[in-house]
């Protein structure tokens, strides 16, 4: 059995077009199927929508956020209901070609346990978006050895890789940075992303910013050790000029110094805070591990599950 799951924000006017044509690709397949729909907390008639659609369709399990608690909880919640011998992730707006399903299953049948869609070109963006989805996957690379440049949260996971992700007890997750890790023997499919067909795009920049400090944090604890390497520089630095002050008070020449008292205490004290705020993030992702809340909770169900 396959299961696809399907995170949704406030996609009124686009799920059921969704829902419609994964149906129809993979019907063609023959494959018995799920598809299972996890509202993240819509403020619009999605919910509404998808319990007409989950009463229509036997196939279609919807479950309810209490509020937005992302899509990455989303996807978490849609892997764990899952229960198909492998999982299909993709977004809800068609920005993940349907038409690639065939192909991903074809690869898992012959034994890849994780297919993953890349995109070949990336669509209509801003070259402001372009340039910092670059800029992370490039310092995502450095810190954890991962390329993820183009990867896409469109993805086959057979049954296996679904339950090890399942399985990680972290609250803050990055998806694809998870499917990387789990390792497994993996293919890649291509696509370019077509234009979304309603609405904008439910990311905004700072739900961006907050991810990507999440996928380092969670993939590398390599800026706390540039923290020791950044004082190791600084104690060079400070021996060299230690010794040249301590000449030149000795032989009497020592005058005023006064620009370089100021700039040192600039850089040092901006140092600090640097290395102070960046301990900071890694405390914070810690207390929020630690409270182990839940990822997400679910307020209401419908569909085969119910
Ligand atoms: N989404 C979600 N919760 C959010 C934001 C987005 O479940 O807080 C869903 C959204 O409905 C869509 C998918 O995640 O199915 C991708 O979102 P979007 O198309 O807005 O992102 P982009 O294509 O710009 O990466
Ligand atoms: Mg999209």
């Amino acid at each position: 059995m396959l299961s696809v799951v399907l995170p949704v924000y406030n996609e009124e006017n686009q799920i059921e077009k969704t829902v419609a044509e994964v149906k129809n690709t993979i019907k063609q397949l023959g494959e018995e199927y799920e598809i299972i729909i996890i509202d993240d907390g819509s403020t619009d008639n999605s919910w509404e929508v998808l319990k007409n659609l989950a009463d229509k369709n036997a196939e279609i399990s919807a479950y309810r956020f209490s509020r937005n608690f992302g899509k990455e909880a989303a996807l978490m919640a849609g892997l764990s209901h899952a229960k198909g011998d492998a999982c299909i992730t993709m977004d809800a707006d068609l920005q993940h070609p349907p038409e690639l399903i065939p192909e991903m299953v074809s690869y898992w049948k012959e034994g890849f346990e994780v297919v993953e869609a890349v995109k070949k070109d990336r669509g209509k963006e801003t070259s402001f978006s372009r340039f910092s989805a670059s800029l992370f996957y490039k310092i995502m690379y450095r810190l954890s050895g991962f390329n993820l440049e183009n990867a896409s949260d469109f993805k086959l996971l057979d049954r296996k890789v679904v339950d090890e992700i399942v399985r990680m007890p972290e609250r803050e997750t990055f998806f694809r940075g998870l499917a990387a890790w789990v390792g497994y023997k993996r293919k890649e499919v291509y696509f370019s992303v077509p234009e979304r067909e309603t609405g904008k795009s439910r990311w905004s920049k700072i739900k961006l910013f907050r991810l990507a400090i999440t996928a380092f944090t969670s993939f590398s604890s390599l800026p706390l050790q540039f923290v020791t390497f950044m004082g190791i520089l600084f104690l060079i630095g400070s021996v060299i000029l230690g010794i040249q002050t301590l000449v030149m008070k000795l032989k009497g020449w020592a005058i005023g110094g006064f620009t370089t008292v100021i700039l040192l205490l600039l850089i040092i004290g901006s140092c600090l805070m640097i290395s102070l705020g960046m301990i900071g993030i890694y405390i914070a992702r810690i207390y929020n591990e630690v409270k182990s809340r839940p990822r997400y909770i679910i307020s209401e169900k419908c569909g085969k599950d119910k």
